[in-house]
């Protein structure tokens, strides 16, 4: 990346009311068939214009075309079931009604490779584009053939590794992978989480980040968050096993969050793409705050490798407010890059 400090969003912004309905997760279409396809389309380019003009330097497609994180891209797959629906409980947090795994998952054709290509024609600059990582996507599915966690992990991540390398050819010059589930199920991710994950990301040319978080801005995430207490440590358990990783990036949460900015260090010689940008509340973040943030870093990561960027999705936000907060990293990015140049 030529530019120092380049800026970018984790990944969701909000959708326009005549696609879906604002202000709502996962909230259902409001348009279908060959209008629904065309309003897709639309946003993306939308969402993509918004990035540019907020001054950001990686573009993603604020995932316009996909209601859910997770269950679009299993959607696509065969071998799961979405009549036969069952409840789970999400990361230990809260229920949800989820497909069911019935017989051996495969990809038949890609999921958003034609919706990656309408991004690439959009901008010239570095495009990424986020996907579920294996454990994230088990842990959004009810089992009923594998019996294993860690065997449909693996399953997914081949599928993955498929898509993954669709994009790449697409143009794509990053390639995210989200894993909140990281931040729940430590011995997982010690056991099978990590090496599930570089077979996602195996071979690719373009730069690979995994996205670890605390969830949407949303009350199930809100109230375990209050239960974590004044520290949140959670990190500690993954950045060693990714510092280690064939994983280029990493992307955590910092503004507002209670985890300790001195854990970044575990990651020392990787990207890092930090938090500077609170997707849980409706304050704007002034650009001088951005860049405390920033700089409450730096004593962690090189400045050649942070990548200024926000703390999750901001899918749930109103539309306004999440350009302003795209405005605020652009502005605190560049006082932090005045300084260091
Ligand atoms: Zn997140």
């Amino acid at each position: 990346m030529s530019t120092l400090l380049p800026t970018t969003i984790v990944g969701s912004l909000p959708k326009p009311a005549w696609l879906s309905e604002p202000e709502k997760l996962w909230s259902p279409w409001r348009l279908d068939g060959a209008e629904l396809a065309e309003g897709k389309r639309d946003a993306l380019t939308l969402a993509a214009d918004v990035q540019r003009h907020a001054g950001l330097d990686i573009v993603s497609d604020g995932e316009q075309t996909r209601q859910h994180f997770v269950t679009t891209f299993i959607e696509h797959l065969t071998g799961v079931d979405f009549e036969n629906r069952e409840t789970v409980r999400i990361r230990d947090r809260y229920d949800a009604s989820v497909p069911t795994v019935i017989g051996p998952v495969r990809r038949e054709k890609s999921v958003f490779v034609e919706d990656a290509k309408a991004l690439r024609a959009q901008t010239d600059k570095p495009i990424k584009w986020a996907l579920p990582g294996p454990m994230t996507m088990i842990d959004t599915l009810a089992d009923k053939y594998y019996g294993s966690r860690e065997k449909l992990a693996w399953e997914f991540a081949t599928l993955l590794n498929q898509e993954a390398k669709e994009l790449e050819a697409a143009g794509v010059d990053i390639i995210q992978f989200d894993e909140p589930a990281f931040n729940v199920f430590f011995d997982d991710v010690r056991e099978w989480g990590v090496k599930t994950l570089e077979r996602a990301a195996e071979g690719l040319h373009a730069e690979t980040v995994v996205h670890i978080c605390y969830g949407y801005g949303i009350k199930a995430n809100t109230d375990w968050k209050a239960t974590l207490g004044s520290e949140w440590r959670q990190y500690e358990e993954s950045f060693p096993l990714l510092q280690k990783s064939t994983i280029d990036t990493v992307s955590l949460e910092a503004h507002h969050s209670h985890v300790p900015v001195e854990l970044i260090e575990l990651l020392r010689g990787k990207n890092v793409m930090v938090g500077a940008i609170d997707v849980a509340s409706n304050d704007i973040e002034t650009p001088e705050e951005v860049a405390a943030t920033l700089r409450s870093v730096l004593p962690y990561v090189d400045a050649d490798k942070l990548f200024p960027s926000t703390n999750c999705g901001m899918a749930p936000l109103a539309r306004d407010i999440a350009r302003d907060k795209m405005i605020a990293l652009a502005a605190g990015a560049e006082i932090v890059r005045a300084e260091l140049s």
